[in-house]
């Protein structure tokens, strides 16, 4: 594990606002993305009421190189999940909710009905809440794509996460093209749904394959992009082989803005939900 730059501020979580919502998540037996994979952005995020719910358990069936969410044999789906995450973003009074899931290959749907009933839940419930879905890539499946989009979310995520070339190194159950394939399908059914994606850099990458990969992105029109640090979790995890700069990652929104993106977070600290909510008034 190497010792990060001092560019690379954590803060470490606390204050009122922190505290009420930990709790929250632990009353209404929730999970968020925050807390399973690590996010160095927690404290501020948890300290201003955000939040990304994690659904469909805690278990990814999946195995990628550089993630912390628990992988094996997950658990049966909970079908009081949509309801209560309703419910939570109700008493925080949420504008704009996230909503994540691990992989669940080993439904049918990949656990699509269960977005589309959280979403559901929650717009009944929070009538002035704008949704994000940042969804896993269901293994192409055009179906389990199309009742997410049924559900009508503001915004829909699939991050890449990965170039090209590093994809089969460091995401082994993953697949480049269906996740470029998905994000192009979202406009094919309906072309007024926002889209987004994002990557880290610091596994390995040259420049001319992030340069690639925001191409193969904006070919799928893609709207919005985030590009972060990648932060090695634990020493079980693929090590760190470059920490960019805060002026590289300036440069890289500066291509990316060229390339045609409507709205990019590019930043050592930027993760794919960060400052989610600017891309609302575009
Ligand atoms: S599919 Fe997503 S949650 Fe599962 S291991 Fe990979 S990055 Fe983590």
């Amino acid at each position: 594990m190497r010792r990060h730059p001092n560019w690379l501020k954590i803060k470490i979580g606390g204050g009122e606002s922190y505290v009420r919502m930990k709790s929250l998540l632990r009353n209404g037996k929730l999970h968020t993305i925050c807390e399973e994979a690590k996010c160095p952005n927690i404290a501020e995020c948890f300290g201003s009421g955000t939040a990304v719910f994690l659904i469909l358990g805690d278990i990814c069936t999946r195995n990628c190189r550089y993630c912390y969410v628990k992988h094996g044999k997950p658990t049966p789906l909970n079908l009081d999940e949509p309801g209560d995450v309703a419910e939570s973003v109700k008493k925080l009074g949420l504008k704009y909710a996230v909503i994540t899931s691990v992989t669940r290959d080993d439904l049918d749907d990949g656990g699509a009905n269960v977005f589309y009933e959280t979403i559901r839940e929650i717009k009944k419930l929070n009538k002035n809440c704008n949704i994000e879905v940042l969804i896993p890539d269901f293994k192409g499946k055009i179906e389990s794509l199309k009742k997410i989009i049924d559900a009508n979310p503001d915004v829909i995520n699939h991050n890449i996460e990965v170039v090209k070339e590093l994809f089969q190194e460091i995401r082994p159950q993953g697949n480049y093209e269906i996740s470029l394939r998905i994000l192009k399908d979202i406009k094919k059914i309906n072309k007024d749904v926002k889209t987004k994606s994002g990557f880290m850099v610091g596994l390995g990458e040259s420049k001319e394959q992030i340069l690639n990969t925001m191409k193969d992105l904006r070919r799928a029109n893609v709207d919005f992009l985030t590009i972060g640090q990648y932060l090695q979790p634990s020493r079980n995890h693929v090590v760190i082989s470059k920490y960019y700069t805060p002026e590289e990652f300036d440069q890289l929104k500066k291509i990316a803005l060229d390339l045609g993106f409507k709205h990019v977070e590019s930043g050592p600290l930027v993760r794919s939900s960060y400052h989610a909510e600017k891309v609302l008034c575009l």
